[in-house]
C-alpha cells in the first residue's frame, strides 16, 4: 500500500517541487527589517516581516500589521533587501566557466567525472542567490544529480532540466549523450516522446530543424504538457520556430547576430512568446574580464574546486581573446548596443537566463552580471528583478509555487545586503539564501540565529 501510495504521489507531484524536509528548521522563521520586493513590479514594502514555517510562506506585511509567532527565531534583515530567489531561465549545471569546451570535456573525460562537476556549479548557484535553475542541455545523469541535491547531500538550486537536446547537426567536441540528432519529423516527434519518458521536463531544439521537424515537436511535447525551449540566433529558424507554436525563444537578442528587423521584433513581442535572451555572456563578461582580470582568479573558486579542477580551470584562461568562444567578439559587443535593446524597446515579455557557465560566466555571477546587462539596455531595476523572479517562474509554468513571496508559496527568497533598486550589481552581495524553508548563510553573514538554524555554504 505504502509503495503503491508513493508510486501515485510521484505521478501527481512534479519532480522539481519535491523537497528535502529534513533541510528545514523545526520552528518559525521570521526575516524582520529588511526592504522586501515581493516579485512584482511593484513599490517595496519598508521595515517588513516575511514568515515561513515548514518549507511554505505563512505572512507577509510591513511589520505594524504582521504578528510575529512567539517561537519564531527571527532573522535580522536591517540595511538588506528581502526578495524572491533568483531562477535562472537558461543554465548548464555541467559547466563551471572553463575556458574552452572541447578541452573541459576532454578533462572530464566524457562524462566520467561529471559528478564532480556538477556541485562545484551547484554550490556556485546558491551563494549567488539562485533558488532554481533551468538546465537546457545535459546528459540524463543530471537526474542522479538532482536527487542528490533533493536529499541535502549537497548545496543547490531546484533544478528543472531538458536533458539531452535534439538537433539535425551534431555539436562537435562534446559527449554523444548531450544530444539527439534526428534526421525527419517523424523521428523527431519519436525522440521528443522518449524524451519525456525518461525525464525531460522541457524540450530543448538546437539547430538545423525545419518548420517541419518544430511542429513534430511542440506537438508531441504539447500532448504530454510540456514546453519547448529553442535555441535561436537565426531570423529565418525563428519565424519558423514561432510558426510552429515553440513556446520559449532563447538567446533572440543575445549580440550573436546584427539586431532583427523590425517587423519580426514586434511579432514575437505583440504575440507575447517569451524570450531569454543571455546577452551576458558575451557582451558584458568578456569586457569584464578584460578590464579586471582578477574577477578569475576570486579565492572562492579555488575553495569549491578539488585541485586538479582548479588547475585546469586557471590554465583555460591564457590568452582569453584567443578562446574560440570569443573569436567573434568585436563584432558582436558592437552589434550588442541594438540588438540587446530592441526586445526592451518594443515591449517583449522578457525572462532572465544567464547560459551559465559558458567560458568566464561563473554561476556565482552569471545572474547578477545579466542583470545588470539587461539594466545597461534599457530595463528598469524592478523590472529586471521581476522578470528574474515571477516572470522566470511562468516561463517554467510553476507561478503557482514559486516566483513571488506571497502566503502559502515555496520559502524560496533572498536577503541581500545594500539596494538593488539604486544598484543593482549589489546583487552580488548575497548573504542568505532560502530555498524550500532550509537556510543557507554565506561566511560574511554567519553570526547569530542563522548559524542556529540555517548550513553554511
Ligand atoms: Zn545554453
Amino acid at each position: 500500500m505504502k509503495i503503491l501510495l508513493s508510486i501515485v504521489i510521484a505521478f501527481i507531484i512534479p519532480q522539481w517541487l519535491i523537497a528535502q524536509a529534513s533541510l528545514r528548521p523545526d520552528v518559525p522563521v521570521a526575516i524582520v527589517g529588511g526592504m522586501l520586493l515581493d516579485g512584482y513590479e511593484a513599490e517595496p514594502i519598508h521595515n517588513s516581516v516575511v514568515v515561513f514555517e515548514d518549507g511554505r510562506i505563512t505572512a507577509v506585511g510591513p511589520r505594524h500589521a504582521i504578528a510575529i509567532p512567539s517561537k519564531a527565531v527571527i532573522l535580522d534583515a536591517g540595511g538588506r533587501t528581502v526578495m524572491p530567489g533568483l531562477i535562472d531561465a537558461h543554465m548548464h549545471i555541467d559547466l563551471i566557466g572553463h575556458g574552452e569546451y572541447d578541452d573541459y570535456y576532454a578533462f572530464l573525460n566524457e562524462m566520467e567525472r561529471l559528478p564532480e562537476a556538477m556541485p562545484i556549479a551547484a554550490k556556485q548557484m546558491m551563494r549567488g542567490g539562485v533558488t532554481s535553475g533551468l538546465d537546457l542541455g545535459a546528459p540524463f545523469q543530471i537526474l542522479d544529480f538532482r536527487e542528490r541535491i533533493r536529499k541535502g547531500e549537497i548545496p543547490g538550486p531546484r533544478l528543472t532540466v531538458s536533458g539531452p537536446w535534439i538537433t539535425r547537426v551534431e555539436m562537435a567536441g562534446i559527449p554523444d549523450a548531450y544530444e539527439v540528432v534526428i534526421s525527419s519529423s517523424e523521428e523527431a516527434a519519436q525522440r521528443t516522446r522518449e524524451l519525456i519518458a525518461a525525464g525531460s521536463d522541457v524540450i530543448k531544439t538546437w539547430v538545423g530543424l525545419t518548420e517541419a521537424d518544430y511542429r513534430a515537436i511542440v506537438t508531441a511535447a504539447h500532448a504530454e504538457g510540456v514546453k519547448v525551449h529553442a535555441h535561436l540566433y537565426d531570423p529565418d529558424a525563428i519565424r519558423a520556430a514561432i510558426n510552429a507554436g515553440v513556446d520559449v525563444l532563447q538567446h533572440v537578442g543575445s549580440a550573436r547576430n546584427p539586431p532583427y528587423e523590425d517587423a519580426l521584433v514586434s511579432e514575437i513581442a505583440h504575440k507575447g512568446i517569451p524570450i531569454v535572451q543571455t546577452i551576458s555572456h558575451r557582451i558584458w563578461v568578456y569586457p569584464a574580464t578584460v578590464e579586471f582580470p582578477e574577477r578569475l582568479y576570486d579565492p572562492v573558486y579555488k575553495k569549491d574546486m578539488p585541485a586538479d579542477f582548479y588547475a585546469e580551470f586557471i590554465k583555460s584562461f591564457e590568452d582569453i581573446h584567443q578562446l574560440s568562444y570569443f573569436n567573434d567578439i568585436g563584432r558582436e559587443i558592437r552589434n550588442a548596443e541594438q540588438s540587446a535593446s530592441q526586445f526592451i524597446d518594443a515591449g517583449a515579455y522578457m525572462g532572465v537566463g544567464t547560459d551559465a557557465a559558458s567560458p568566464l560566466n561563473m554561476h556565482n555571477e552569471a545572474m547578477w552580471r545579466e542583470m545588470s546587462a539587461l539594466v545597461e539596455s534599457g530595463m528598469t531595476p524592478i523590472q529586471v528583478i521581476s522578470a528574474a523572479t515571477k516572470t522566470n517562474a511562468e516561463i517554467l509554468g510553476q507561478i503557482d509555487e514559486l516566483g513571488t513571496i506571497e502566503v502559502g508559496k515555496l520559502a524560496d527568497i533572498i536577503i541581500v545586503d545594500g539596494n538593488p533598486l539604486q544598484n543593482i550589481e549589489v546583487l552580488d552581495y548575497v548573504d542568505i539564501v532560502i530555498k524550500d524553508g532550509g537556510v543557507w548563510y554565506s561566511e560574511r553573514a554567519a553570526s547569530g540565529p542563522v548559524t542556529e538554524i540555517g548550513h553554511s555554504f
